[in-house]
């Protein structure tokens, strides 16, 4: 769509570039903001020029930078980048494409849109929200003072398509620990409609020590973390998906159903990783 109230564009290469006038908006691959009007807006600054690597390997886990799209981060996943390879031990690679696919959308917005994009725009059924929220993933964040700070994926967002985010900080990366990378982890989705945009997206994941962490979105408001010092038996998961806050109704789904379909997928997760730990 034309937004016919910009009159500045500008390409950041540099961290003083992102340095908001008044009216500008940062743009990644543009998605969501080319699709929407956005009248408040006059001018934009791509920070896809920026230089950041997609994706950076190291021994503390993997950095996704911020304008890392979709496309890359999946065929991270499958092993078709020759610039980053993810190291044999990091199973829960396998959820990239999952999430990604719980972005229903063609292969040509998959190729541009971006990983920052998508936390950013915030919605309740963010893929990549989903995503970082089940591996504990951080968002770095750049501040206009010129400071750094980090978040919690999860606790950056405040609501379906709000966040934390302050007028001008940017989103640099999202890095994903390692040790939620050696996870054995599954995720599980539903939507109304066979292609509809997921309802409740439901993850679980059993680190090296022992610990699972269960994550519920698309059915909250905001991701919903359960953390447990072992597998939990099936009641008490179930009685504290039951029991936690902030599912809703939308026309995708009312909060009930919500709260029922987010109970029986931890439970077929659950089993599933309890099943997998005698193999
Ligand atoms: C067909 C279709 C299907 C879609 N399906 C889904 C879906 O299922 N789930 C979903 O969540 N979204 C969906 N979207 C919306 C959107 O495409 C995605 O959220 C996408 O990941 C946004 O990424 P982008 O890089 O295009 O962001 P942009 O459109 O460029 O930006 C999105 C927002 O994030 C801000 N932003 C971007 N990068 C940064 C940064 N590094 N730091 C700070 N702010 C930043 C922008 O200012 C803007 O407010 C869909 C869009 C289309 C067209």
């Amino acid at each position: 769509m034309d937004l016919n109230t910009i009159t500045s564009f500008r390409r950041a290469t540099t961290r003083d570039e992102l340095a908001l006038a008044p009216g500008e908006m940062i743009l990644g691959g543009g998605t969501w903001l080319f699709g929407v009007p956005q009248p408040h807006a006059t001018g934009l600054v791509d920070v896809t020029t920026m230089g950041w690597p997609d994706l950076e390997v190291t021994e503390r886990g993997l950095r996704i930078g911020a304008t890392c799209t979709i496309a890359a981060l999946v065929a991270f996943a499958e092993a078709r980048r020759t610039d980053a390879v993810a190291p044999a031990e990091w199973t829960a690679t396998s959820l990239f494409p999952i999430a990604a696919n719980a972005l229903l959308a063609s292969f040509k917005i998959w190729n541009t849109a971006t990983v920052g994009g998508n936390v950013c725009r915030s919605f309740s059924a963010g893929a990549m929200v989903s995503l970082s929220a089940a591996l504990d993933g951080e968002a770095v964040i750049w501040s206009p003072d010129g400071t750094e700070r980090r978040s919690p994926v999860a606790a950056l967002m405040t609501g379906n398509g709000t966040n934390d985010l302050a007028r001008g900080e940017v989103l640099r990366a999202v890095d994903l620990p390692a040790h939620a990378l050696r996870s054995r982890a599954s995720m599980q989705k539903i939507a109304l409609a066979e292609l509809g945009r997921s309802a409740a997206v439901v993850t679980g994941r059993v680190d090296r020590d022992g610990a699972s962490v269960f994550s519920i979105t698309a059915a909250t408001l905001t991701p919903t973390i359960l953390r447990y010092p072992d597998l939990p038996d099936g009641g008490e998961l179930t009685r504290h998906i039951a029991q936690a806050q902030g599912f809703y109704d939308d026309p995708l789904g009312s909060a009930d159903w919500r709260r029922g379909v987010s109970v029986e997928l931890a439970e077929r997760i659950r089993r599933e990783l309890d099943a997998g730990a005698d193999a």
